[in-house]
């Protein structure tokens, strides 16, 4: 369980890393896109998230943990992806089950996440948003999880699904948030949302092999 407890606040520490050195990349998205603030709000949610995480005490579980980090994150954040990100780990972090951490069940969890932004936001996977990077990385981490793989090698092995999902965003037509209203003109960028969501994923990522082998 401090296992699990440490990968939630390392995967914290490595997104807020991760962005930070991709801030001025995803302003740049956003600037073809819509307003050029999605690296500030990221970076603003992540250090916001990181705070409140180093000052939680010891007793909370993993998941209370996660949801910490997300409330934080949407207070600080603000706009379209503060919102989303925040409910997003707010419900994994209300899903994560506190007596396991098998592929199973984090997938289970991600998968409500998932839901919670698709259904908050009404994107669908093709309509150029961070939803098109996190739904084949549900897929693929539910495949490899099938195979028997442990959560940190799964969810490595899942990445490339996550990678090739945001990379494909260039070539649609953006149907949700504020770059829709850009209509054609979207196409030929990637979504920062859903470059965003990649970095975030692969901070997990990062935790995981981190903390699987210190520990
Ligand atoms: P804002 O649009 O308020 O400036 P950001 O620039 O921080 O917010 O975030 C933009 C990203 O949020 C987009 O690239 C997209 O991935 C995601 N996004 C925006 N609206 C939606 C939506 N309705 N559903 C899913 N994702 C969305
Ligand atoms: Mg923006």
């Amino acid at each position: 369980m401090e296992q699990a407890q440490q990968i939630i606040r390392m995967s914290v520490q490595r997104a807020l890393a991760i962005i930070t050195a991709r801030e001025a990349e995803l302003g740049a998205l956003d600037a073809h896109a819509g307003d050029g603030d999605h690296g500030s709000t990221m970076a603003r949610g992540l250090r916001a998230a990181n705070e409140a995480v180093a000052a939680a005490d010891d007793g909370q579980s993993p998941g209370q943990l996660l949801m910490t980090a997300g409330n934080a994150f949407s207070d600080a954040a603000g706009g379209a992806s503060g919102a989303l990100y925040g409910m997003f780990m707010l419900t994994v972090g209300q899903r994560l089950d506190p007596t396991a951490c098998d592929v199973r069940s984090v997938h289970d969890a991600l998968a409500a996440g998932l839901e919670i932004i698709s259904r908050l936001g009404k994107a669908k996977p093709g309509d150029k948003t961070m939803v098109d990077a996190l739904s084949p990385f549900v897929d693929a981490l539910g495949r490899a999880g099938e195979q028997g793989a442990g959560l940190a090698t799964a969810w490595n092995e899942a990445l490339p699904a996550a990678e090739a999902g945001a990379d494909a965003t260039a070539q649609m037509m953006a149907r949700r948030g504020r770059s829709a209203r850009l209509g054609e003109r979207s196409i030929g960028h990637v979504d920062p949302g859903a470059r965003s969501m990649l970095y975030l994923l692969q901070a997990v990522g990062e935790a995981l092999e981190i903390v699987g082998l210190a520990g």
